[in-house]
């Protein structure tokens, strides 16, 4: 794999983190972090958090080097509101730790973090995602960062004047522990109500003697050096991270990067607190969503990880990641996009297949469908995502339906050849297709409509059903476009004008009003092979 470097993006990066981790800890397994908040569903756009150094570090395992990819859950942080649809009693929970919080109503998880990472879990399982989890909440609370707290408690003063050169521009410092002069980057949660509605009153640096009070009306004097009941705050708590792990590579959204932002000041705090260094850090940028306004409203609309790969394959989605530069924004289809997605993915896999794929292309394709692991799961017989939406909409899932037209189409012997694309495709079907695009094939013929039409339009019917015989796709797509040629006086080969055109647009409108009710509907050679050359016989009245 060492011919692969510099083809991509990935490479890149790799390039710069492989020689960037030699000079900082050689000899030692590269470290690349990803953290993430589970204080509510972790939205799709969040994965780019994931797959940016998943993608980095998985270059660097194939070349052999050691690499751990971290992915911290932020669950030691605060509860902020409860979001819509949830009793508005978990506002006692505020200021709680996430894992203090219980998880929603009917959840089979422990508690509000646990709940929320569930679902990320299985999908970073399937997406073949290698990584080491850290909960903030277990280091916090075990005390691993406490000689970490006590230096960043000890260089209060320092930390202050660095937030303080962005305060006048940003406006403020709530966050950072309260008012100038008081600053202080360490907030207890309090030990009788568990919020962090605290004050640090006093302490003392030589002691470590911290005396806090709490809006619930208790306080008390602890031992910072024995404390395991708070955390640093955000800005002091990453910087102070990078040091501890020794991260490499982490990017960060966008909104992490304006001035007076945790990673500018993190940056700065890193080494002049921590004696660390910022990782190599890229912006990415946004991940939006196309077709949010028909996803089910029962999950607020946002869809997860989990959402999208019960609709595209993991390859297609980690193949999204790939292809785009960080800094490159993108969209992930739920709507009818999802199918020209599928057709691209197809096309490239083909042009890889023929040896005929850009080095650029052939290394996102690689990622797409491989880690360091091993190869992810395909589907072994890739009938068009597009035919097997059809299909599946035609049929409404009958599986010896199903089997049936996908013979016919392209020679499909058992379902398990065409898995998991076919699920993925019914499932697309299910919950994003609306009703009113949904495939109803009639029952029986539209006699009223047939008894309308003129002559012309029930010769081209006649002609229509004559030509059934050649049952394939290829006939078929020949037939339905034909029919109009013939009617013109026009060889088979004929090129289309703009009239013929308009004749074919008219006919497939007859054959879909006529098949299915309504003027449009799935391909019609794909179609007709669904509804078969009998009940097509039947409902063109021929
Ligand atoms: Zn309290």
């Amino acid at each position: 794999m060492a011919d692969s470097a510099e083809t991509d993006w990935v490479s890149r990066f790799a390039d710069e983190v492989i020689s960037e981790a030699e000079r900082r800890a050689p000899g030692k397994a590269i470290v690349c972090a990803s953290g993430l908040s589970p204080s509510g569903p972790i939205h799709l756009g969040n994965l780019r958090e994931v797959m940016t150094p998943h993608l980095v570090a998985d270059e660097i395992r194939r070349r052999g080097l050691e690499c751990v990819h971290l992915i911290s859950w932020d669950d030691y942080d605060r509860f902020r509101r409860v979001p819509a649809g949830i009793d508005p009693s978990w506002a006692d929970h505020i200021g709680k730790p996430l894992t203090s919080v219980p998880a929603p109503p009917g959840s089979r998880y422990a508690n509000w973090a646990e709940h929320f990472k569930a679902p990320l879990v299985t999908a970073l399982a399937e997406l073949g995602v290698e990584y080491h989890a850290i909960s903030q909440t277990a280091q916090y609370t075990s005390g691993a960062y406490r000689e970490q707290i006590l230096t960043a408690v000890r260089a209060r003063a320092t930390i202050d004047a660095v937030l303080s050169r962005y305060r006048s521009k940003q406006g403020d410092g709530a966050e950072e522990g309260g008012a100038r002069g008081a600053y202080f980057p360490y907030k207890p949660y309090c030990d009788l109500c568990e919020r962090d509605l605290t004050t640090v009153t006093n302490y003392d640096d030589e002691t470590t003697e911290l005396a806090y009070t709490c809006e619930c009306g208790f306080g008390e004097t602890v031992r910072l050096a024995e404390h395991d009941r708070g955390k640093l705050v955000w800005k002091v708590d990453w910087p102070m991270r990078w040091a501890y792990e020794g991260v490499v590579f982490e990017p960060s959204g966008v909104d992490h990067h304006s001035p007076g932002s945790a990673w500018i000041v993190g940056g700065q705090l890193v080494g002049e607190v921590f004696g660390g260094q910022q990782p190599i850090g890229p912006m990415y940028a946004f991940v939006g969503i196309t077709g949010m306004a028909k996803m089910s409203s029962s999950k607020g609309g946002v869809p997860i990880p989990s959402d999208a790969l019960e609709i595209m394959e993991a390859p297609l989605l980690r193949w999204l990641y790939a292809r785009r530069k960080p800094a490159q924004s993108f969209k992930i289809a739920f709507d009818h996009e999802i199918q020209r997605l599928y057709d691209e993915w197809d096309s490239l896999g083909r042009k890889v297949a023929a040896g005929q794929a850009q080095p650029a292309e052939l290394a996102a394709h690689r990622r797409a469908v491989s880690t360091a692991a091993g190869p992810l799961p395909v589907t072994p017989h890739p009938v068009a995502y597009r035919t097997l939406a059809s299909v599946a909409d035609i049929t409404t899932g009958h599986a010896e339906q199903t089997l049936r037209i996908l013979r016919d189409l392209d020679g499909v012997e058992t379902l398990a050849e065409v898995r998991p694309r076919l699920d993925r495709a019914r499932r697309w079907v299910e919950l994003h297709l609306p009703a009113d695009q949904r495939t109803r094939v009639r029952e029986s013929p539209d006699q009223e409509l047939l008894d309308s039409l003129g002559q012309a339009e029930r010769e081209g019917l006649r002609l229509l059903a004559d030509g059934l015989d050649d049952w394939t796709l290829e006939g078929l797509t020949a037939l339905v476009y034909g029919v109009p040629k013939l009617q013109a006086g026009l060889p088979a080969d004929a090129p289309a004008t703009p009239e013929l055109k308009t004749a074919q647009r008219a006919f497939f409108t007859l054959l879909y009003r006529l098949l299915v009710g309504r003027d449009t509907g799935p391909r019609l050679p794909t179609l007709l092979m669904a509804v078969g050359a009998g009940r097509v016989r039947k409902l063109v009245g021929a």
